[in-house]
Parts: structure tokens; C-alpha cells; sequence
């Protein structure tokens, strides 16, 4: 079995090594899993929102040593890692608590009218759901599954990204030490090309996939070529939009934000800045000052704002992105220059006059690397923000009433935060169109995704 590696992308040091799972423990953990769905359906709500409840006073516990492991496995700033940590804590409370209210079901007011004594609908669990995830919100992106899957009564079995084995291991016991029965929810430590074989499973219901295109179109196919559910949560470019009415400093403010939380590593993230000809340049100068000044460094250190990159690959891809800007004419404002020394780091970096033939246009930053585009129109602005195949979040800036409503309707995408970032929260649906994939997380819209929404009708 191959190796799995731990490796500080500060340091460059290996952390820890695994050894893959075998088959037999593949197979053991999904026959657990199967074997669990019946345990937890007898169990009902309010004993699963006890268990839940229990598992995040002791993920809040956790938070500390757990950040701390974060940071040394994936390299985000230590307070942003304890703030993922309680995030998590908070989500799996509110499921324990909305879980059952949302998935109530309905009855008819009036059954005679299909005929039937009774009739209406009801949530059922579908059994056991495989989870894909990726490395950037290590415990944070499992969460937001695990919690409303297990609430719901489904199973999980969670293949996290190879970069962060111990964060899988620490939430393969998480939910089992909460009170959940044996097999309610267990990693398996395999690498991408054993994913198919677990989605093939009969005893596995459903896949659930946080990560990249190229990894949504594998996990599509597969889910597809066994006719089962899929929810792709996948990348994105989002647009932020800033016109001549929006506060400009704020707007600069939070663009850094927006682009650089997480080392600028997270899928709704900003990444294309769309400026109106008239604040261009008042906005372009405070952004791109800001940017410059952000403190980059080890990320256990207070004061650093942001870390390495997490992946040697990683900081080459978006590194690859800038050469390519540069060399075809776009400038550099800020950074665009890998630093020296150990540690996967790559500055703050902030590139304007970008043309459709750059890459930079249309693919997907993974990094703290900005794009600012000039417009001189609404219907502009709106052209330049729709011109991808993406459509994960936006954000839109203006005090405009009439320019705000046409933004909520006229930007194709997922989510649109006005005069804000992009963010998620337990309570608002999260998720994608076009390229940026299908299916909502969290809320009451994620909780229902793995459900069979079954109709009952008694004569
Ligand atoms: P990635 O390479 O696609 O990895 C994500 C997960 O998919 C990992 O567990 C990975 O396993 C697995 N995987 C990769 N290729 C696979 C394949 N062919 N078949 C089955 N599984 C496969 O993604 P990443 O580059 O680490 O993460 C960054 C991407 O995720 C970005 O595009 C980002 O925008 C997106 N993302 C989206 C959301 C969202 O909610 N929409 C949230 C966060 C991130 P291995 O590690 O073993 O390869």
C-alpha cells in the first residue's frame, strides 16, 4: 500500500507518515457503515442532536491542539484555524437543534383529493454517504457534511485529501466519542484513484465531493455510471464588483479580506476585482497598498496575516498563472515574485490590464493572487463578472438601490453578497452553478440533499 505524508509547508518537514488502508479495512469500514444506518434511525432525533452536541463541546475542547494541527498540516494562520474549529462546533449544534424541524415532511390538508385517508411526504435517510474533501478547511468542510448526514441518520465515510492525514484522523473518532454507535462515520485513508471502487459499492448510497474540477468530473462519472446521487461543491473565480457609489476605502478593505483569508485558499475567496472607470484608480491604490502591507510568515506567529501556500504543486500552479499574465503583457502591481527560502510562500500579488488570451482570465487562483479589471458600465461590470464558466459567490459594491437590485438578479452564480464577501454560514444555502458544480450545503437545503424525500399514501 502506498504512503500517505504529512508535510509542513512552512517548514518543508515531514510531519508523519501512513500507510494507505488495505482492502480488508476498506471493506470493514464500509460493512461498519452499512451496518449502522439501522442504529441510527432507531436512535431518532433527539438522541442523534445529544450525540452531536457531545461531539462538539468536544471539538470546542479540541480547539487549541487541534488548531495548532491544522496550521502545521496546511499552513493557515493559527487564530483562523481555531476560529474553523468552533465554526464547526457551531454548525453541528445547529443541526442538532434544526435537524428535526427540517426534515418535518408534510401531510395533506385534504387526502380525499388523491384519494387516501392520509397522504404527504416525508424525509427519509438514504444510508451510507461517501465524502471527498479537500485540504483547505480541513475540519470545517467535513463538518458541514458530516453534520447534517448524520442528523438526518445517514452514515458517513470521509476520504479527506492526502495532504491532511491527521485532520482525518482526528474526525474518524470525533463522532464515536460524541456517543455515536460504531460505524456511523469512519475515514478511510486511500488515495483519489480507490475513490471509484467506494462509490461503486452497492453498500454505499450517495457521494458528496469538495474539491476540484478535474476531481468533480471522476467523482460525476463514477456516481454517474452507477446511476447514484452526487453533490459537487467545486472551484471558483468569484467576482467583486465595486462602483462609483460604494464606500471605496471599506470596499478596498474588505476586498483584501476577501481575497486573502485562508492564504487566499478558499473557494469563494474574491478573486476578480471589477472596478467602474470612475473609482478605479482611488480603489486600485488602496487595494493594492493594503495587499503590499500584509504581514506573510510562519502561521503560528500572532501577527502573521498569511501563511505558505499549502502545497509545493499549489504555489507552482498559481505561480504559473502570474508568469503567464506577465509574459503576455498584464502588469504586476504587488508581489508576483516566489520569496526565497524553505516554506511553500508566495506574496500577496495584485495584476491588472488582463487579457482574454492569459489564463489568468479564466482559470481559478489558488493563492493570493488578485486580478482587477477596469469597466466603464454597469452592463460591463455584469459582462466581465458572467464571463465564466465559474459561478460560486460574488460580492457587488454600490449604494445604488437600482444598481444593487439589478445585481442580485444579473450576477450568475451561487451566492451574491452586497457591499460584503462571500462567506458561509450554518444558516444560508451554499454551492455552485455551471463549472462551479451542482447541489446546496448546509441550511435546510443542505440537510435534505441526502434524503429520500418519500411520498406516503394510505387508503
Ligand atoms: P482536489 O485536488 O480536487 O482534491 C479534493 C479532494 O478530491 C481530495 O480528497 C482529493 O484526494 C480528491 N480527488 C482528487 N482527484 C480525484 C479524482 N480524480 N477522483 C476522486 N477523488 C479525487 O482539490 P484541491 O486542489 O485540493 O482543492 C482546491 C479546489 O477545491 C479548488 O478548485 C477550490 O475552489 C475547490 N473548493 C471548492 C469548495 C466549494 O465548496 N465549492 C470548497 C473548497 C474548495 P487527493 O488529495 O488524494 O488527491
Amino acid at each position: 500500500m502506498a504512503t500517505i505524508t504529512s508535510i509542513d509547508p512552512t517548514t518543508e518537514e515531514v510531519l508523519a507518515r501512513f500507510e494507505e488502508d488495505d482492502e480488508k479495512l476498506v471493506e470493514q469500514r464500509i460493512a461498519a457503515a452499512r451496518a449502522a444506518v439501522g442504529v441510527l434511525r432507531e436512535a431518532g432525533f433527539a438522541k442523534r442532536a445529544e450525540w452531536m452536541r457531545a461531539a462538539a463541546e468536544l471539538l470546542d475542547a479540541d480547539a487549541d491542539v487541534l488548531a495548532g494541527l491544522i496550521t502545521a498540516e496546511m499552513g493557515k494562520p493559527h487564530a483562523q484555524a481555531r476560529a474553523e474549529v468552533h465554526k464547526s462546533a457551531n454548525a453541528m449544534r445547529y443541526y442538532a437543534e434544526h435537524a428535526e424541524e427540517f426534515l418535518t415532511g408534510r401531510s395533506l390538508d385534504d387526502p380525499s383529493v388523491v384519494g387516501a385517508s392520509r397522504a404527504g411526504a416525508r424525509y427519509d435517510p438514504l444510508g451510507v454517504v461517501l465524502a471527498v474533501m479537500p485540504w483547505n478547511y480541513p475540519i470545517w468542510q467535513v463538518i458541514r457534511f458530516a453534520a447534517p448526514a448524520l442528523m438526518a441518520g445517514n452514515t458517513g465515510l470521509l476520504k479527506h485529501a492526502s495532504n491532511v492525514p491527521q485532520a482525518a484522523l482526528y474526525l474518524s473518532t470525533l463522532f464515536e466519542r460524541g456517543g455515536f454507535p460504531e460505524g456511523a462515520f469512519a475515514t478511510l485513508l486511500i488515495s483519489s484513484s480507490r475513490v471509484a471502487d467506494v462509490i461503486r459499492d452497492p453498500r454505499v448510497a450517495a457521494v458528496t465531493l469538495t474539491g476540484s474540477e478535474g476531481a468533480g468530473r471522476s467523482v460525476g462519472e463514477a456516481a454517474g455510471s452507477v446511476l447514484k446521487k452526487a453533490v459537487l461543491e467545486l472551484g471558483g473565480s468569484d467576482p467583486f464588483v465595486v462602483m462609483p457609489s460604494a464606500d471605496i476605502a471599506a470596499a478596498a478593505e474588505t476586498a483584501v479580506r476577501a481575497r486573502t483569508s485562508n492564504n487566499g485558499q478558499a473557494c469563494i475567496n474574491a478573486k476578480r476585482f471589477i472596478v467602474h472607470n470612475d473609482v478605479y484608480q482611488e480603489f486600485t491604490d488602496a487595494f493594492v497598498a493594503r495587499m503590499a502591507a500584509l504581514v506573510v510568515g510562519n502561521p503560528m506567529d500572532p501577527a502573521t496575516e498569511i501563511g505558505p501556500l499549502a502545497t509545493a504543486s499549489g504555489r507552482s500552479d498559481v505561480e504559473e498563472l502570474v508568469d503567464d499574465a506577465r509574459a503576455k503583457g498584464a502588469d504586476v502591481l504587488t508581489g508576483g515574485i516566489r520569496p526565497a527560502g524553505p516554506g511553500f510562500f508566495y506574496p500577496p500579488t495584485v495584476i491588472a490590464n488582463i487579457d482574454r488570451d492569459m489564463r489568468l482570465f479564466e482559470e481559478e487562483a489558488f493563492g493570493p493572487v488578485a486580478s482587477v479589471y477596469r469597466v466603464s458600465s454597469l452592463e460591463e461590470a455584469f459582462e466581465v463578472a458572467n464571463a465564466l464558466d465559474f459561478g460560486l459567490g460574488s460580492a457587488f459594491w454600490s449604494t445604488d438601490p437600482a444598481e444593487i437590485t439589478a445585481a442580485i438578479t444579473g450576477i450568475e452564480s451561487g451566492a451574491v453578497f452586497i457591499n460584503g464577501m462571500t462567506l458561509s454560514y450554518p444558516e444560508l444555502p451554499f454551492g455552485g452553478i455551471k463549472r462551479s458544480g451542482h447541489g446546496r450545503e448546509l441550511s435546510i437545503e443542505g440537510i435534505r440533499e441526502f434524503c429520500n424525500l418519500k411520498t406516503v399514501w394510505v387508503a
